[in-house]
């Protein structure tokens, strides 16, 4: 999707820093960190969020989710919180569906 902020960061056009990437997926350090360390996690392919995907995700999704503890795992996190926020309810600020990873000694309460 052209106006899309993390498909400009797949294409390389927007810099990120890269923590992992792999065919399907790219990790990146998100700007504005919550936390020790946060991770954003994307699928490079555009998906706007989870109300989006259909049964031809089902494969994406699954590398998606075993990704996320070797991600972390890469971070030096033993213990992690994963985030998903899915539409403008949700408190989707960018509608390229992203995991978030957060972890470290400031984890913020939820
Ligand atoms: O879940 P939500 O859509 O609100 O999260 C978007 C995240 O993308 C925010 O944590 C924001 O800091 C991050 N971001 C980023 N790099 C950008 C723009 C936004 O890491 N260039």
């Amino acid at each position: 999707m052209s106006d899309c902020l993390f498909c400009k960061i797949v294409a390389g056009e927007i810099p990120a820093r890269v923590a992992y990437e792999d065919d399907q997926l790219l990790a990146f350090h998100d700007i504005n960190p919550k936390a020790d360390t946060h991770l954003l996690v994307i699928p490079k392919r555009h998906i706007d969020n989870l109300n989006h995907l259909t049964e031809a995700d089902a494969a994406l999704m699954g590398q998606l989710l075993l990704k996320l503890p070797v991600i972390a795992r890469q971070q030096q996190l033993n213990g992690f919180r994963t985030i998903t926020n899915t539409g403008v309810e949700g408190g989707q600020d960018v509608f390229h569906m992203h995991f978030h990873i957060l972890g470290g000694a400031n984890l913020p309460g939820f």
